[in-house]
């Protein structure tokens, strides 16, 4: 058993270990779940106040100018760009990622207009799945035909009909990982498109897009890159598709000139064309603010230690003899895991619920999921440990159990 005084050491030798002082983290408590709304830094908190006091307030109009509000949209999406292995121009910040993924599918409806399927994941995350099944409302029936298919399956359905593989690189609930390369070239070889929901990965570990070639991807701020909450998400085009395709939800933002004011839609040859409307501006301030932890960061590094943080949580709870009562929902293989621990559990709610009583943050997903974000840039090696105490206390005390967990939050 790996002692909590080994845990220490590994702390002590973290070269990630200072970055937890940047976060705003309540005392008494371990947040295991910066995979669904990430914390915040105080540098953030200082932004979003400076921005309404000084920029808002007192600036009032001017500030679209004088503090630039006008590209923040572009400014952070170069700046996700970074961490998600894209050139400048290619990442824009905008919209939620359900928005976002309605525009890029209709870019690739666009590119491959005789193609029709688009390929996606039984157990993907449901909005993903929504957006298709509306969008298949707007169109012609056989214009858009929806295939679900278990993760593993998904490049041996891809076929001359294939307009797109539409793929989360991990997998909400049990962090399984995809190969996104593999994916890619399994669907150019098909002549069909790739996009790929990067929800649980930017932030998290390193993202290849130009290197992958992939055509499409979305993804949120507000989980790993610790946006706040409902900040906006981002949308990334291929290069090559720059210019050439034009997204449906014509709106100002992405004319070529909004401040024309001009009757007819000229669409940017920008990222800018992803636009729709008025970018949120406390929102975007936030956001910026929370990508500076990033800075002189590598990817890389991150991964390491979120790898670590894993096996260290699988291997406290077997040694503490619970790898019965719970069952292991991630890959064992750090490697095919993303940035996440997930056990089914009968009463995984209840124990979810009995754990944040006792200050460990974790959460819950239907019908019987425990699920552990793993944020590096916050969570110490001694934390997991502690966590893995937190759980088998639980159990053994039937804190689980507890009546009051019989009815569940709305939000869970
Ligand atoms: C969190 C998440 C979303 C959220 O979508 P929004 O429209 O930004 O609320 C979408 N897809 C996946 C895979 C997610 O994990």
């Amino acid at each position: 058993m790996i002692t909590k005084e080994q845990c220490e050491q590994m702390d002590l030798a973290d070269p990630l270990a200072p970055l937890r002082d940047q976060f705003v983290i309540a005392p008494g408590t371990i947040y295991l779940d910066g995979n669904s709304l990430g914390l915040s830094t105080y540098a953030t908190q200082q932004r979003v106040a400076d921005t309404a006091a000084t920029q808002w307030a007192v600036d009032g109009i001017k500030s679209w100018n004088t503090a630039d509000w006008i590209n923040l949209p572009v400014t952070v999406g170069n700046k996700i760009a970074a961490l998600i292995g894209a050139t400048k121009g290619t990442t824009i910040c905008c919209d939620s990622i359900s928005v976002n993924l309605f525009k890029l599918i209709c870019l690739a409806k666009q590119a491959k207009p005789e193609r029709f399927k688009i390929i996606s994941t039984t157990d993907n995350f449901g909005t993903d799945l929504y957006i298709v099944q509306g969008l298949q409302q707007l169109l012609d029936q056989g214009e858009l035909q929806l295939v679900t298919v278990d993760e593993s399956e998904l490049a041996q359905h891809i076929d001359s009909d294939t307009l797109l593989v539409m793929a989360t690189q991990v997998n909400f609930r049990t962090g399984n990982l995809l190969d996104v390369a593999s994916l890619t070239a399994s669907a150019h070889s098909k002549g069909a498109m790739m996009l790929v929901d990067l929800a649980h990965s930017a932030g998290a570990l390193p993202v290849h897009l130009d290197q992958c070639n992939v055509d499409f991807a979305v993804g949120c701020t507000y989980k790993f890159l610790n946006g706040g909450p409902g900040a906006p998400g981002f949308a990334y085009v291929n290069a090559n598709h720059l210019g050439k395709l034009a997204q449906p939800i014509y709106g100002w933002m992405g004319h070529s000139a909004p401040f024309d004011f001009s009757p007819e839609y000229t669409p940017s040859n920008s990222i800018k064309q992803l636009l729709t409307g008025t970018p949120p501006i406390l929102s975007m301030a936030a956001i910026d603010a929370a990508l500076d932890v990033f800075d002189g960061l590598d990817m890389h590094s991150i991964r390491m230690k979120s790898m670590a943080l894993g096996n260290l949580l699988i291997a406290q709870i077997e040694q503490l003899g619970l790898l019965g009562e719970l069952t292991l929902a991630s890959p064992r293989d750090a490697e095919q895991r993303g940035s996440q621990v997930s056990f089914y559990h009968e009463h995984a709610y209840g124990l979810c619920q009995a754990l944040i009583e006792r200050g460990v943050i974790a959460d819950f997903r239907a019908p019987n999921i425990l699920r552990i974000g793993l944020t590096p840039l916050y969570l110490r090696y001694i934390d997991i440990a502690n966590t893995a105490h937190h759980i088998a206390e639980c159990l053994s005390n039937d804190e689980h159990l507890d009546c009051r967990w019989q009815t569940k939050n709305a939000v869970t």
